[in-house]
């Protein structure tokens, strides 16, 4: 089993970082700073990095981590990473100290977009965030819609760790979509302590996100109702996607 902590780099960047045995691996390290300085407190060796996509603030520290230990870098086949070792377009099953991940293809925030899934714990990068998902720079919304429904059929007990916290913005939108959500109400309260204890809200888990992420929810009656009032066209779970992201963008 893995341990895993949180490094906070940036603003709001989660990099997760996972221990074994005196061993380390970890993942979007957008800076290399404040992992440094981790693995050289706690006297890890970094053996490997997953990258998610190619966005700076997920691998702009790798050249200089890289530099330092030698790691095996795990990214995207279709994207520019720098340093890139072990390319990967999903499906694979990856050893990562020793531990084999789940390697799944999520495009739709970029289009190479990966998200690693090991022992009950996916890093879903910026696809899947806390009551939210990540926008659509590169991607359809059809891919996305298809990427979140790839990610939901993991089993409810997953743990997700997305790559920022982004939570309580999110739960904002969250409740326009869905004023009526009871579980909803029950998050709020729950992500508002963490966050003036400036605790972390992520890792939630899958079932979490299933009854309070509305990019989750797209069949739901007062999720479509809410799509159509902001422009969707059908009732299809695409078609209602694309409407709630759209509103998101500008909300
Ligand atoms: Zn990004
Ligand atoms: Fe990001």
């Amino acid at each position: 089993m893995f341990e895993i902590l949180p490094i906070p780099a940036f603003k709001d960047n989660y990099i997760w970082l996972l221990v074994r045995d005196g061993r380390a691996a970890v993942v979007d390290p957008g800076d290399p700073a404040p992992v440094i300085e981790c693995l050289e407190a706690l006297g890890l060796q970094l053996e490997s990095i997953l990258v998610t996509h190619h966005h700076a603030d997920h691998q702009g520290g790798v050249a200089a981590l890289v530099q330092r230990w030698q790691a095996e870098v795990f990214a995207p086949y279709i994207e520019s990473i720098t340093g890139c070792t072990q390319p990967l377009s999903g499906g694979e099953t990856i050893m990562v100290l020793d531990q084999p991940v789940s390697v799944l293809a999520v495009p739709g925030h970029t289009l190479g977009h990966l998200a690693y899934f090991a022992q009950g714990a996916l890093f879903c990068g910026d696809t899947l965030f806390g009551a939210g998902c990540g926008r659509l720079f590169e991607g359809t919304p059809a891919q996305m819609s298809a990427s979140l429904m790839q990610l939901a059929a993991l089993p409810d007990d997953t743990l997700v760790y997305c790559a920022h916290e982004y939570t309580e913005a999110n739960l904002r939108f969250s409740l326009a979509v869905e004023p009526g959500n009871q579980r909803l109400h029950e998050r709020i309260k729950r992500v508002e302590r963490l966050r003036d204890s400036e605790l972390a809200s992520v890792p939630s888990t899958l079932a979490e996100e299933k009854a309070t992420n509305p990019f989750l929810r797209c069949r739901e009656p007062d999720v479509i109702a809410a799509a159509i009032e902001h422009g969707a066209p059908d009732i299809s779970p695409v078609a209602v996607f694309a409407a709630i992201r759209q509103w998101r963008n500008a909300f």
